[in-house]
């Protein structure tokens, strides 16, 4: 719009013209170029935005927005340009120099050269911010609060379109700038990610929304939607708010392979707090435990119960014969021996200390239990473990049988009766022993 000297005098009445329609309108009138750069700017820029005509050639539109503002008006406008259409009523907040809100109503046409390419806009601001009143201060507040959560927010409307969303969202969205607005949730989440027709009916139906977990590119959502209703009760839309829990189910998970791993050490540790070290067999405190177990229950059931004492015969000059060491192993032949020879599950060998031995004998009589012990008793003889000093000339035990019959009555509760069983077993080990060892004596409670 320059007049040169060779311009024809009625063009130049006719820019001049022009020129004060311009200057007069209350408007401000713009033209960008294809990359939305001012190429030209009434002086209304001066009144508007604070900045002269020449501050604002070369930058753009979103160069005077809040960041997020320029976000948003930046994507919409972007829709715009690739249809190269025209466009009125684009509302946006802008800063002026002096720092002050101005809300601005941007009208435009494309601009195209001879040749049909699309070289950019002209269009007018008009400044409509004494028409919508002071801006509130809250209003502002809320809505930076929105844009900037870290929680995925968004509102949609009945049709399931998306009518507003954070940046939080439109990340999660992965629509790299361009708007989310106006499109249907179903573009970005397939029903099997979240079903918003489902989500619609059960809100429609008065019930609450379950909380539901989502993932979108290896991450995971918990998705909260919450209805929006109007005054007279009618659903218009809901909220829906995404949460990011990859970190938390991680640590959850972490949390669960910790504890199995602990389980796992924990029984363990009692599996060790209840084995003999030196024979693998079950040791005197799981030994305590289980008599206690099995004598309520034989009491309970009216069942016999047997308990075996076995004592290795000459242990002591065995050992100072062949060595503490041989000694052990020989301890570990007898611990096989007990558990190859004992057949029922709930039969407990144990070893009871030092070279002794016990057995529990659930649901066991005398009788049995008598078989039992001389079986053990000949095995032992059948191995011949050698013992020069022995006067048998190889390793024996002597037996020792407790019965309790499931009959006898008015006991001294479960720990006296364990408590005798052991006593009785003894006591019959050392009759066994007195009477020449390398045999089985046997008492009824
Ligand atoms: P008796 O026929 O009367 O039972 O004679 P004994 O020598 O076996 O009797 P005593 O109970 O006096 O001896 C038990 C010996 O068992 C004493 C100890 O040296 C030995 N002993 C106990 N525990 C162990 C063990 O863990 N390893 C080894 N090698 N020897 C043990
Ligand atoms: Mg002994
Ligand atoms: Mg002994």
């Amino acid at each position: 719009m320059t007049a040169n000297d060779d311009t024809p005098d009625s063009d130049r009445r006719e820019i001049q013209r022009l020129r004060e329609i311009i200057a007069h309108n209350s408007d401000w009138l713009w033209e960008v170029d294809a990359q939305g750069r001012y190429t030209f700017c009434s002086g209304h820029s001066q009144q508007m935005l604070g900045y002269s005509p020449e501050e604002m050639l070369g930058r753009t539109p979103f160069d005077f927005m809040p960041p997020d503002e320029a976000e948003r008006v930046g994507a919409e406008f972007a829709l715009i340009v690739a249809e190269q259409r025209p466009f009125s009523g684009l509302i946006n907040r802008n800063l002026r120099a002096d720092g002050r809100m101005v809300v601005l109503e941007t009208s435009g046409i494309p601009l195209f050269a001879e040749d049909g390419t699309f070289i950019g806009y002209r269009g007018i601001d008009r400044d409509i911010t004494p028409a919508i009143g002071p801006l509130n201060p809250r209003l502002v507040q809320l809505e930076a609060l929105y844009a900037a959560a870290p929680v995925a927010l968004g509102l949609v409307d009945r049709e399931g379109r998306l009518v507003n969303a954070n940046h939080a969202l439109a990340r999660l969205l992965g629509t790299e700038g361009q708007p989310v607005t106006g499109h249907t949730v179903a573009r970005y989440l397939p029903p099997e990610q979240l079903d918003v027709i489902a989500m619609f009916a059960r809100l429609e139906a008065g019930e609450e929304v379950p909380g539901r977990e989502l993932t979108k590119v290896g991450r995971s959502y918990q998705v909260t939607a919450q209805a929006v209703r109007n005054l007279d009760g009618t659903l218009i839309g809901m909220t829906l708010a995404l949460t990011d829990v990859t970190e938390l189910q991680r640590v959850r998970l972490q949390l669960a392979e910790a504890n199995a791993r602990l389980a796992n050490a924990n029984a363990q540790l009692s599996e060790l707090a209840e084995t003999d070290y030196l024979t693998g067999l079950p040791n005197r405190r799981r030994f305590d435990e289980t008599l206690l177990v099995e004598v309520a229950r034989a009491v309970r059931e009216r069942l016999p119960l047997s308990l075996l004492m076995l004592d290795v015969d000459f242990f002591k000059t065995y050992n100072d014969h062949y060595g503490h060491q041989a000694g052990d192993e020989c301890l570990r032949a007898l611990a096989r021996l007990l558990r190859e020879g004992i057949f029922r599950p709930a039969d407990l060998p144990c070893r009871y200390g030092g070279e002794e031995f016990a057995v529990i004998l659930p649901h066991t009589d005398a009788l049995a239990a008598g078989q039992v012990a001389e079986r053990l008793r000949t095995q032992l003889q059948a191995a011949g473990l050698p013992h020069e000093l022995a006067p048998t000339g190889q390793i024996t035990a002597s037996i020792g049988i407790a019965t309790f019959d499931g009959r006898s009555s008015a006991r001294a509760g479960t720990g006296g009766l364990a408590a005798e069983l052991v006593g009785v077993a003894d006591r019959c080990l050392y009759a066994a022993k007195r009477d020449g060892r390398n045999r089985v004596t046997t008492e009824v409670l």
